[in-house]
């Protein structure tokens, strides 16, 4: 039995509804051979999809995992639609067919009158689906005091919600259920084990419905390794805006994990990024910032690399000596891109295609190791602007047609998820040259295709993205990465299927 009293990590709870007790068994054993503890049966949900309650009960004995019974009322988000006095019984079965635990809405609680489950530990349920509810530190202690272990399931509305539920975990006076829905709200499910949450829910997998922002439950043990998380690990995290889609996660994760590091690495979706910084700042050790942010959080660091003033973005915050210090680490990844196929870049022509965020690192960066820099963007006014900062020339789209470069990089967004669209004519590459494309979805763009056919080398932008991020561990481990590991995390989540 992994419920033990003196478990050290959080337990992991899978929800499940089946039409039949046959799926729903099966189901469980595909939740145990994922890594989860518990399975939480919605007996409401069971019963709406045509399994009889009772037969649910029944089976119990036969799971492989230790269930959670729950049977939610229609007027509580459930679709149990019977009476009160119906409800009690079946929890009572429950209760003697083996349930390791029994919830019900604290709200509700008077409906089981004086009767407390004999073999079960009651947990007492509170929701808010739409904000972060209120007096949260009360309600648990009358859930407590109701002889209950407190759930409390909230709302973020932003990640600086998130201070909120680990302010109750890092505080309880005893075993506590506490965690906020939404995208806004995952990294309190991810984070369970470091704040000492009694237990996390996550989907059986991708295709299962669930709360907002659940993990499935191979994500939370696999990639966070929720099972080894304990109170002293550090937390590391990016922040952004969608950010769903993030490699960082990933291949952040693998290497912590490989290396044995005691920190964990989350996506924090962050919609304000000062209000973020100052709820959460305190206990986050390390952060990428990707877009829309890269510009906000310059001033709340105490130092900067010279290249994020003159750039004008940050995509790392690490600790140095127990100070903030704000990096720019796509910088030196595309210097290392450009340098490792083009050599010493003094005195050679680098034609910049872009002036937007990425064209600003890859125009500072190349000036910063003596390249002569060409740049050409859409909107010609930030080209200019941007050669004027490093000492480059702006031309125009036709201008750019004649410049005898070296090295041709794109820092536009032409190409990112358009496999046929480039931002180079195919018959203007020129043999010999080097040209890196920042863009990496698709991994080979129709820009590198044409550059190889015409006798150019190429580097694709993965290998900046890997790059940076290696980049940014070194700087939150001290520790040296393994690249190749990085890699094969990043191209797993690309390329599912290779
Ligand atoms: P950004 O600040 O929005 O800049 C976008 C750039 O693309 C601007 O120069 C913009 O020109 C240009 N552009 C957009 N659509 C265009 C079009 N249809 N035709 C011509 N030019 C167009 O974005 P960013 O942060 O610089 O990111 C740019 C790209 O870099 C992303 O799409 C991504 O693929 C890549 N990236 C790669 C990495 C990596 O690690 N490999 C990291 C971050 C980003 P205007 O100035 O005229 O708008």
């Amino acid at each position: 039995m992994p419920l033990a009293e003196d478990r050290m990590s959080s337990l992991v709870a899978v929800p499940l509804a089946a039409a039949t007790v046959e799926i729903l068994l099966a189901d469980s054993q595909r939740a145990a051979t994922a890594g989860a503890d518990i399975v939480e049966w919605r007996v409401d949900t069971c019963q709406h999809l045509g399994a009889s309650p009772e037969d649910v009960i029944a089976a119990i004995r036969l799971s492989p995992l230790p269930v959670l019974l729950t049977i939610r009322h229609a007027d509580e988000t459930g679709a149990w639609t019977g009476s009160a006095i119906e409800r009690c019984r079946l929890l009572q079965a429950a209760d003697m067919a083996g349930a390791a635990f029994i919830d019900i809405e604290f709200a509700r609680v008077g409906d089981l009158g004086a009767w407390r489950p004999e073999r079960a530990r009651l947990i007492l349920s509170a929701h808010d689906f739409s904000g972060m509810g209120k007096d949260l530190g009360g309600l648990i202690a009358r859930m407590r005091a109701a002889g209950g272990l407190p759930k409390v399931a909230v709302t973020a509305r932003d990640a600086a919600d998130l201070a909120t539920i680990r302010q109750l975990l890092v505080s309880r006076t005893g075993d506590l259920i506490a965690l906020a829905m939404g995208e806004h709200g995952m990294p309190s499910r991810l984070l369970a084990g470091v704040w000492g949450g009694f237990l996390t829910f996550a989907r059986l997998d991708e295709q299962a419905g669930s709360a907002p922002g659940q993990p499935t439950v191979t994500e939370l043990v696999g990639r966070y390794r929720i099972h080894a998380q304990r109170s002293d690990w550090r937390i590391l995290g990016v922040i952004g805006s969608p950010i769903a889609h993030s490699l960082s996660p990933h291949i952040h994760n693998a290497a912590l994990s490989q290396d044995g590091v005691p920190a964990v690495y989350v996506p924090f979706r962050v919609e304000d990024p000062m209000a973020f910084w100052m709820a959460c700042g305190s206990w986050i050790q390390g952060l990428s910032i990707t877009i829309p942010h890269k510009h906000a959080l310059l001033e709340i660091v105490a130092g900067v690399e010279p290249l994020v003033t003159a750039i004008g973005a940050m995509n790392t915050i690490a600790m140095v000596n127990g100070m903030t210090r704000g990096g720019n680490t796509d910088a030196a990844a595309i210097i290392a891109c450009v340098e490792g196929a083009a050599g010493d870049l003094r005195g050679k022509t680098v034609l910049c295609l872009g002036a937007g965020g990425v064209g600003r690192a890859i125009a500072h960066a190349l000036a910063s190791r003596g390249a002569k820099l060409v740049i050409v963007n859409r909107t010609h006014a930030r080209a200019v602007e941007l050669a004027t900062e490093v000492g480059g020339v702006a031309v125009s789209e036709s201008e750019a047609y004649g410049v005898a470069f070296d090295v041709l990089v794109n820092g536009t967004a032409v190409g990112m998820g358009k496999p046929q669209e480039s931002p180079w004519p195919a018959e203007r590459h020129r043999p010999g040259t080097v040209v890196f494309d920042t863009v990496y979805t698709p991994l080979t763009t129709r820009l590198l295709h044409d550059a190889q056919a015409a006798g150019a080398r190429t580097v694709p932008g993965l290998d900046m993205f890997i790059l940076q991020a290696a980049e940014q561990y070194r700087r939150f481990t001290g520790r040296e990465p393994d690249t190749a590991l990085m890699r094969a995390a990043a191209l797993a989540r690309l390329n599912p299927s290779a």
